[in-house]
C-alpha cells in the first residue's frame, strides 16, 4: 500500500525505501540530515541519513 507523501519533505530519491514513489516526496514524519565531511561547505557535502535502500533498487523487485 502507498504510504501518504509528506509535502513538507521534497525529495528527488526514488531508490530510496522511504520516497512516496508516484510523487516526489517523503513519507517520513522526520527525517535526519547530516555530514559526512568534518566542514560541510556545499550541498554535496550533507546527507540524509533516513535513507534506506528500496529492495527494488537492490534487484529483488516483485513489483
Ligand atoms: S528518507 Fe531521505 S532520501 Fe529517503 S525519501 Fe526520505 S528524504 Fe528522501
Amino acid at each position: 500500500m502507498e504510504k501518504k507523501p509528506n509535502h513538507s519533505i521534497h525529495c528527488t530519491v526514488k531508490s530510496c525505501a522511504n520516497h512516496n514513489k508516484t510523487s516526489d516526496y517523503c513519507v517520513l514524519d522526520k527525517i535526519n540530515v547530516g555530514t559526512h565531511e568534518c566542514n560541510p561547505t556545499v550541498c554535496q557535502c550533507v546527507d540524509c541519513e533516513s535513507f534506506v535502500l528500496d529492495n527494488c533498487s537492490k534487484g529483488n523487485c516483485e513489483r
